[in-house]
Order: C-alpha cells, then sequence, then structure tokens
C-alpha cells in the first residue's frame, strides 16, 4: 500500500538533520521520574499559571544529581528521535530548591547524563545557565563567575528566563554588566525577549545585553525597522510556536508571526520549550508549522539549517549536523 503523502513527510521531518536551541531542562522533567500523590497537577498545562505550577512542584521533587543525569539522557534520547543532533538545553538553577549553592553538583549530574548519551551514539547537548529576571546584579556576577571557572566544561552560555513581566525592564540594566562580561569573555548568551514583552524587549536583549540568539523574538514584528535590522544582522530567533499558542501569547497558528518574520527574512529557527509540559514533541511542531503556513521540503530544510548555525555546539560539531543535513535526500 503507497505511503500517505503527510505520512511521508512526517518521516522525512523526524529524521532532517536537526537542532533544537529553546529547550528547557524545567519542561523535561519526566511524570515518571517524580513521585505521584493526589496533589501533582495536571499535565498537559493549558497555561502559563498551570504550567509554572507544575514545574515548581516536579522541580522541588528532584534532589539528587542521579536523577538530573536520567532527566538529561532521556532529554537526548527524546531528541535524537525527533532528528536533533545538537541540544542547547536552558537551565535556571533558581527553579531547584535542593540544589541550591550547589552548582557544582547540579551541573555534574547533567554532564553525567549527557557524557552517558554521546557515548551511546546519541546526540550532543550544552548548558545554558539561565537567570531568572528578579535577580540582583551580584547573583548575575556570581553566575558569570562560575562559568569563568569553569572553562571547556557543560557550560557554554549565559541567558534569561522566565516571565517577562517580573522585574519590568530593569533587569536589563541590573544584568548588563553580567552579559558584558560574559561576551568578552566568548561565553555565548542568549535571552528570552519579545513572549510577553514587544519590540522594546528583543532591542534591549540585543543592544544591552548583547544576546547572539533571542529566545522567542516574535514581539519584534510590531516594529518594521527593527525586523528589517535583525534580519540583515542575521540574528536568529528561536521561535516556539505551540507553547506560544498554548499559553495564549498568539490566538492560533495561523495568526503566528513565525511566517511574517521567516518572509521578511529573519533566520527563524522551530523549538518545544517545554515539550513535557505540553505534551509535544520537535517533530509535531515542524509539521504542524507546516500545514498552516503550507511550507514545503525546501523551506523546512532551511529552518533546519537556521537551527544547527544558530546552535552553540563547537564548530566542527555544527559542521558535521551541516553535513548530514546536504546528505538527507528530499
Ligand atoms: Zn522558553
Amino acid at each position: 500500500m503507497p505511503t500517505a503523502p503527510r505520512d511521508a513527510l512526517a518521516t522525512w521531518v523526524r529524521a532532517l538533520p536537526k537542532a533544537e536551541v529553546h529547550l528547557h531542562l524545567e519542561g523535561c522533567v519526566p511524570p515518571s521520574l517524580v513521585a505521584g500523590g493526589d496533589e501533582r497537577p495536571r499535565l498537559p498545562v493549558r497555561n502559563l499559571g498551570e504550567l509554572l505550577a507544575y514545574l515548581d512542584w516536579a522541580c522541588a521533587r528532584i534532589d539528587r544529581p542521579a536523577q538530573l543525569a536520567t532527566i538529561a539522557y532521556e532529554t537526548m534520547a527524546r531528541a535524537t528521535a525527533n532528528g536533533a543532533g545538537h541540544v542547547d538545553l536552558i537551565a535556571n538553577p533558581t527553579h531547584w530548591p535542593a540544589f541550591a549553592g550547589r552548582l557544582d553538583a547540579f551541573v555534574g549530574g547533567l554532564d553525567e547524563g549527557f557524557a552517558q548519551a554521546e557515548a551511546d551514539g546519541l546526540g550532543t547537548a550544552a548548558l545554558c545557565l539561565s537567570l531568572k529576571r528578579t535577580q540582583g546584579a551580584q547573583e548575575a556576577d556570581e553566575l558569570v563567575s562560575w562559568i569563568l571557572a569553569h572553562p571547556g566544561g557543560r557550560v557554554v552560555a549565559l541567558s534569561i528566563d522566565g516571565d517577562e513581566r517580573d522585574g519590568a525592564a530593569s533587569h536589563t540594566e541590573r544584568f548588563r554588566a553580567a552579559f558584558a562580561r560574559a561576551a568578552a569573555a566568548g561565553v555565548h548568551r542568549c535571552v528570552h525577549a519579545g513572549e510577553s514583552s514587544g519590540a522594546h524587549g528583543v532591542r534591549a536583549a540585543i543592544d544591552a545585553l548583547l544576546a547572539e540568539r533571542v529566545d522567542h523574538g516574535i514581539g519584534c514584528i510590531e516594529d518594521t525597522a527593527l525586523v528589517a535590522e535583525i534580519a540583515a544582522r542575521g540574528i536568529p530567533l528561536d521561535v516556539c510556536p505551540g507553547s506560544n499558542v498554548r499559553l495564549g501569547v498568539v490566538a492560533s497558528l495561523a495568526a503566528h508571526p513565525l511566517e511574517r518574520l521567516r518572509r521578511a527574512g529573519v533566520r527563524v529557527s522551530i523549538d518545544t520549550d517545554d515539550p513535557l509540559l505540553y505534551g509535544t514533541e520537535l517533530t509535531g511542531e515542524y509539521l504542524s508549522c507546516a500545514a498552516a503556513f503550507a511550507w514545503d521540503r525546501e523551506a523546512l530544510r532551511a529552518l533546519a539549517r537556521t537551527s544547527i548555525e544558530s546552535c552553540f555546539a563547537p564548530p566542527s560539531r555544527r559542521a558535521e549536523l551541516l553535513r548530514a543535513l546536504d546528505a538527507h535526500p528530499d
């Protein structure tokens, strides 16, 4: 029996070599790893309130590095099953109370899981250690100091995530020095902006915080000049369309700015954000967008290329993944 076109496309997209660059550790805690109980919040989540409730509940129950290793390993198993040969995983230590003041143990647990995954032939992974918007300048500086004290390790980037309404715009000034210090030392930078904030948030991420890559970034759509600048400078946006629809950032996939940004020449990738909290996976996100925007394989291939080019893997690994992408048959 001939394969239906939709199934054939799904098989092709799943195997399409790609990277995932906007994925949160906190959205990758398998429910099976967290002891149940009547108080377990519901999954999948339907809004930001439910997301934060589940995340706080689940992360607070993880207290051993070996559990973090399991989360890291399973994250890479899912990534590999979706064709993602590399993952930049965003981890925010403030969400993990059992590891407060134990950043070595926190990163060490994750590193063990990633190393085992790589030894087993799964994809490669890098960590982006993230600040919460309400943290102080000194905490930001301490996090940078920790990263600089561990060169060549699993952590390659400084990041900001969380609700953009927290801390208003003042986080930009509070964190400016920390990001400048990271940039001067060659540490990568990615910043959540333009999810619930508008174009001004994206502008601040690029200009004041020296973001190389903007997480979401879709709020730039309201400023035509900024969109043109982002396109001209080649600054990649790692967009999470399914997350945006689920959390009500946009009304529907059809109304999502992703396609307008792509057509304006902005380098965009597709990512899942918090897949286990939404009950989604990367292949499904590519397919949903392909259906909503009538993308052909060439368009999907270009998105995969951007995901690889914009990831923080070493240049040799990026080149390897790009060769695999070029070799992927149409
Ligand atoms: Zn995110």
